[in-house]
């Protein structure tokens, strides 16, 4: 048990956190937080928290944590969706803490796979006796043994990025406890700390991996625990989704074969007696055929149907077929280990990639054709001569419920973004989180809306699937820019949407010297710190930009939102869940598509204001939000306090240069 009081100590006017940093703003909220977080810690009950931007949500859950497991000795996972707050927490924020708790706890990170080196795949590398290996091997060997994690973090050639994925840890080649590099390995290392540690840095992702580890009763490479605060987790429904979804490409399938043709061609050359190659290529032979059969079939049994939504029934005829490809392989799998040779450690670490890709594979086709009845979508992709069949659960709630829940004591959920209308029923329902064990929080954001920003409504805008929104919308564009401040973000929610709007404020752009960033041209990173230098630049962003994105102070002075972000109705999964609803009675747009979109709105519009010091003007191009019912909706997602201002272009222009004379222009700084 954690006595409150101690939080209280840590946060109140006068606490530790002052003590330690005196120009700290005491925030109510913060602490409210904190004292929710550490009732959940010692009631053994779950809990839902919002925290608006600007609550100091980390600090609050680090604090009773640390305390908690300090006082229980028992170890704490913390779970983020960003390698950015992974990071930001280890190397950071935990630290800080322990300083200030006067602490001595073992903290430990642990990221995902492909960011550590992999001993094995180095060797291999060196075995490729090509110019670039002669080149650089012999430094990146030096770096091998003198780095600390041997991660991605601390890897110096960043002007080689295309070695990383050579040497990187992949879950198709490794040997686990069987590789001889085991003791070196920095990913083996990782994990070994994880066992050590009071306090556990991961992902949602190697959550969900550990997770499902413990299901198939194998041993978890997290340690047993009873607690877990997930940050960002607005993203763990989505990250459970895809993890337990499955994905079968007919050009891996190819590859893959290929790949073992070119195995058994490679072994033949070097020990060209040793096995019956004439056999194991007629195996393979037949495994070609009988996939391309099935492939055939697949696009038979498609193209007469419609909607490309599929029924498990359309399968009878295939049932058997990933067992019959998978017996095949294995038949080769099975004669490659068994010939009486010792096969180059480059051959065997192939052997053993194809071979597990190969199953992944075929676990994927099984779980396609043989579907559960219900609780699933699958369906078809095809891009280009690809051809992907894809399946995803609908849910997750049912998962966790049964293979979760039952074995935590305390789980904090928390993010900015993640009631609706100031309610966690939404979000508690998709997670399956029951009402007797979950307790709820909305922290709204404690900035000075009504002095720092100001949203302005274009009345004169037509819908956007007006065919003359765009045209329109720029023209808006053109006549407000002046009092958007320097540097101003656009979010559109699509690339056609996006690409006709540069296109038509191009020109425009152009002349009055203002550097346009648009998304897809660089990445993100890059886009974001050349608009940090631009003295004055707009950037045009989708899905990517409208979270996860923080610009403070003159570095961000508007955001426009073009359209409401409802989801696509047309992807699959989407259709596939609103489907669901219907059939069980519910209304898919008040309980699918408005909530979502609410969600991504206020991500949209939270980019906009980050700290106390920030000004700044939201232009919503959008007339539903005035125009239909459930526009109501989305405004009452802005904060109370918001002046809101609806007019035609040169009432909103006079309005945005008042805002800005009234609040100080914060970027006169910068410009000088
Ligand atoms: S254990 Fe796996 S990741 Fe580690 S060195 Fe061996 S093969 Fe590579």
């Amino acid at each position: 048990m954690i006595n409150n009081k101690e939080v209280e100590d840590f946060f109140a006017p006068g606490g530790l956190l002052q003590n330690n940093f005196p120009q700290f703003e005491i925030r109510d909220s913060q602490l409210t937080l904190a004292s929710k977080i550490t009732r959940a810690l010692n009631d053994k009950r779950f809990l839902i928290a919002e925290a608006g931007t600007g609550i100091g949500k980390t600090l609050s859950y680090l604090v009773p944590v640390m305390l908690w497991a300090g006082k229980e000795k028992k170890p704490v996972i913390i779970a983020t969706y960003t390698k950015n707050l992974q990071m930001q927490l280890a190397e950071k924020d935990i630290p800080q803490v322990q300083k200030i708790l006067g602490t001595d706890l073992n903290s430990t990170v642990l990221m995902g796979r492909g960011n550590y080196l992999c001993q094995t795949r180095l060797r291999l590398l060196s075995q490729k006796k090509d110019s670039f290996s002669a080149r650089l091997l012999p430094e990146i060997y030096l770096w091998a043994e003198e780095t600390l994690n041997g991660t991605y973090e601390e890897w110096p050639f960043s002007e080689y990025p295309e070695i990383w994925p050579l040497i990187a840890a992949d879950a198709d080649g490794c040997h686990g406890q069987f590789c001889r590099y085991q003791e070196k390995c920095y990913l083996q290392k990782a994990r070994r700390r994880c066992q050590q540690a009071d306090i556990i840095v991961v992902n949602h992702h190697i959550f969900f991996s550990d997770l499902q580890l413990r299901c198939n009763e194998e041993q978890g490479f997290l340690p047993d625990y009873k607690v877990i605060i997930f940050d960002e987790a607005h993203h763990l429904e989505q990250t459970g989704i895809d993890f337990l979804g499955t994905d079968f490409s007919r050009r891996e399938f190819v590859e893959t074969v290929g790949e073992m043709r070119e195995l058994l061609q490679k072994l033949q050359k070097e020990k060209k007696d040793a096995l019956n190659f004439v056999q194991l290529f007629s195996i393979l032979q037949g495994l070609e055929e009988e996939a391309q059969a099935l492939f055939f079939e697949v696009n038979r049994i498609i193209s007469s149907q419609e909607p490309r939504f599929i029924e498990p029934s359309w399968w009878q005829n295939l049932q058997n077929c990933p067992v019959r490809l998978c017996e095949k392989m294995d038949e080769v799998d099975h004669n490659i280990k068994t010939g009486e040779v010792e096969f180059s450690e480059e051959l065997q670490v192939a052997r053993g990639e194809i071979c597990n890709r190969w199953k992944k594979n075929i676990q994927s086709l099984d779980y396609f054709i043989n579907l559960p009845e219900r609780g699933f979508v699958s369906w078809l992709e095809e891009r280009g001569r690809n051809l992907s069949l894809r399946s995803l659960p609908l849910s997750v709630d049912d998962f966790l419920q049964k293979s979760f829940y039952p074995r935590m004591d305390s789980i904090v959920f928390t993010s900015a973004t993640l009631s609706i209308n100031d309610k966690g029923l939404y979000y508690a329902r998709n997670m399956g989180l029951s009402p007797d064990r979950t307790d709820t929080l909305i922290l709204g954001s404690p900035f000075d809306y009504d002095q720092q920003a100001t949203l302005l409504i274009p009345r004169e805008i037509p819908a956007p699937s007006d065919k003359d929104f765009v045209d329109c919308s720029g023209e808006y564009f053109k006549k407000i820019y002046p009092a958007l401040g320097p540097r101003s973000l656009l979010l559109f929610t699509s690339y056609e949407m996006l690409n006709s709007f540069h296109s038509w404020i191009e020109k425009f752009c152009d002349r009055e010297g203002i550097e346009v960033f648009v998304q897809g041209n660089n990445a993100v990173s890059r886009i974001i710190s050349e608009f940090k230098n631009s003295s004055r630049g707009i950037i045009l962003g989708t899905a990517s930009f409208w979270e996860g994105i923080d610009l403070p102070g003159a570095d961000l002075t508007s955001v426009l939102l073009f359209r409401l972000p409802f989801p696509v109705p047309s992807d699959p999964w989407i259709n596939g869940k609103a489907l669901e609803l219907q059939q069980k009675g519910h209304n898919p747009f008040f309980d699918l598509m408005l909530p979502r979109a609410l969600i991504r709105f206020k991500q949209g519009w939270g980019r906009l204001i980050r700290s106390f010091s920030d000004r700044g003007i939201l232009i919503i191009f959008d007339r539903r939000l005035l125009t239909k019912s459930y526009g109501k909706n989305f405004l009452n997602t802005l904060p109370d306090r918001l002046p809101v201002r609806e007019g035609e272009a040169e009432e909103l222009l006079q309005a945005g240069i008042k805002f800005w004379d009234r609040a100080g222009e914060i970027w006169t700084e910068v410009e000088k």
